[in-house]
């Protein structure tokens, strides 16, 4: 038990479906009541499509997982009415400092410009996200089903039939649609017979979570070779309620069990620490990691989200950050689908979007591990070689990676996008996620994603022509000067706003096209193409 946070306890309530003996279709199961199955759960939900989702569990994740939940997570979950709490319970953070042994090397600023309603990251417990997360997914009426495990995936043409082993029981039940979201063990993975494929590193971390009082400033701190760990390397993350995540590199020859009793971390904390700050241990665990993802997210009827899709190594912080992106991107298409208003060929479009955005993640993970933990005594001399000007000349600083920190990806192939045909100075580009800025709506302040909302949006400045309807998909106008004041005129400098331009923005608020004049059917051919019709 930790001594910051009482874990819930979910109790096991035998649904219709187990107790009616009759076998039920449902739309949409979500697999796993992690980070990323509550999000798809939650933006199909209030999308209006019933949701059902099955957790072996009976409470939120254990121990110390993910800490860092970056700007474009925390936009997504505002769009779904569950970041404010985040936020105020987090620890807001922008500012990152590498050090080498004692001297710092570098810094950096993930939000140099101001304008913004999200924060570059937060740091906040994974337990603490998933509690705020079910309790949104609750009022959103997603059916809930605690300790229901899986044991059998069953694809068909048209629907999946999955088995479930509870306390009370077996039973099945079918969905024509399942999200795989179960984690970097999925079952749904095994059952279908699908590669997991990728590399594994062998150095061992110490994760030590402690609570203290101290007065480091809210920032990422991250040391090579320090003092008080000579050789290997160490990062600090403050969290909420005053808990401190330390992470101390062992090497490969490590013993998990030797290093995780008190009497081997507790002076590895003072020697860091010093003698005179107190502390308390709250939880210890040693992990090793992989990068490896899928080579297709969707296979057929089943759609493989967060770490059962893809798993990175913990540096950068893409693990949740990418899932809940992957979630983002699925919700809208599958709600489409399910209406008929979108043939299901926007769902591989899913699967285009969402693995390159894994191959980008896997890239930046593996690139930091090996800078981290340099394999050979080559690698080793030229990660020194590089801290050793780094100290020196700022040009070498760039080549430091003590991990690239999550960024949203930008889906520039994608086969949704429409290509420009006119010059934009942004920096976006269709598939880019909308920036924010502020924005007044009958003098209140408010934030253009809040208006943005979950739906196609025609974001024009200057005349605005009316809602469009595309074959059943409606396109809101959003103008400038008419639906918002540009308060602070960063809308216009963010997308280039000069009189007559339009940009066509999708449910999950990446740009699909945009132009410098309005024309209906250019939009009209833009949002079929969005939709992959
Ligand atoms: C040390 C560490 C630090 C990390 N730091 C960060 C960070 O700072 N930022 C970040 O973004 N990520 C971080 N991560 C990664 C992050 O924890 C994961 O990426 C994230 O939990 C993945 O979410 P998920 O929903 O895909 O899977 P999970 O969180 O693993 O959830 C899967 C769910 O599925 C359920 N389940 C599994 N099998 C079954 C079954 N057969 N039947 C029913 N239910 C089942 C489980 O009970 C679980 O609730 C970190 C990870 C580690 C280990």
């Amino acid at each position: 038990m930790l001594k910051t946070y009482a874990y819930p306890e979910f109790a096991h309530r035998p649904s219709t479906d187990q107790t009616g003996g009759r076998l039920r279709r449902h739309p949409v199961i979500v697999l796993g009541g992690g980070p990323v199955g509550l999000t798809a759960a939650i933006d199909l939900a209030l999308r209006g499509v019933p949701v059902v989702l099955l957790d072996e569990d009976h409470t939120v994740s254990v121990g110390s997982r993910s800490v860092c939940s970056a700007k474009r997570t925390l936009e997504i979950w505002d769009r779904l009415g569950c970041a404010g709490p985040m936020v105020e319970k987090g620890v807001i953070w922008k500012t990152g400092k590498v050090f080498r042994r004692d001297r710092e090397v570098y810094r950096f600023d993930l939000l140099p410009e101001a304008g913004h309603r999200m924060p570059a990251f937060i740091n906040l417990q994974q337990y603490y996200v998933e509690e705020f997360l079910l309790r949104r997914a609750s009022e959103a009426g997603v059916d809930i089903r605690w300790q229901e495990k899986v044991t059998k995936v069953e694809p068909h043409d048209d629907h999946v039939r999955l088995r479930v082993e509870t306390p009370a029981g077996e039973y099945s039940l079918e969905a024509e649609w399942l999200i795989a979201a179960d984690g970097a063990r999925s079952l749904a993975r095994r059952e279908l017979g699908l590669a997991f494929e990728g590399q594994t590193f062998d150095d061992r971390f110490l994760i030590a979570d402690v609570v203290m009082q101290a007065d480091f400033p809210p920032e990422r701190r991250f040391w090579f070779d320090p003092p008080f760990h000579p050789k290997q390397s160490t990062l600090l993350h403050m969290q909420a309620d005053n808990v401190w995540r330390i992470d101390f590199q062992l090497g490969r020859d490590a013993d998990p069990e030797e290093e995780k009793k008190p009497e081997r971390v507790i002076p590895r904390l003072r020697a860091m620490l010093g003698e005179d700050t107190g502390f308390e241990l709250e939880w210890v665990s040693v992990y090793t990691f992989q990068c490896r993802r899928l080579d297709r997210f969707r296979h057929g009827r089943v759609l493989f989200a967060g770490d059962a899709a893809h798993q990175v190594s913990p540096f950068g912080a893409r693990g949740a950050n990418s899932g809940v992106q992957d979630a983002d991107n699925l919700a809208w298409k599958l709600k489409l689908v399910l209406d008929g208003t979108a043939p299901e060929a926007l769902l591989d479009s899913y699967d285009a979007e969402r693995v390159h955005a894994a191959k980008e993640n896997l890239l930046n993970s593996t690139r930091s591990t090996d800078f981290i933990t340099p394999k050979s005594p080559v690698s080793r001399a030229f990660r020194d070689a590089v801290l050793d000007l780094a100290e020196r000349h700022p040009f070498a600083r760039r080549l430091v990676n003590s991990g690239r920190l999550s960024v949203p990806a930008h889906y520039a192939d994608s086969p949704l996008n429409t290509a420009d045909g006119d010059a934009f100075d942004s920096a976006m580009a269709p598939g880019s996620p909308c920036a924010d800025a502020p924005v007044t709506v009958d003098g209140r302040p408010g934030w253009l994603l809040h208006l943005l909302g979950g739906g196609f949006r025609l974001l024009c400045f200057g005349d605005a022509p009316g809602a469009l309807d595309v074959d059943g998909v409606t396109v809101e106008p959003l103008a400038a000067g008419r639906d918002f004041e540009d308060a602070e005129g960063l809308v216009a400098r963010r997308y280039d706003g000069r009189p007559g331009t339009a940009w066509l923005i999708r449910p999950d608020q990446h740009v699909a096209a945009r132009w410098r004049s309005y024309d209906e059917g250019k939009v009209r051919a833009a949002v079929d193409r969005a939709l992959a019709r």
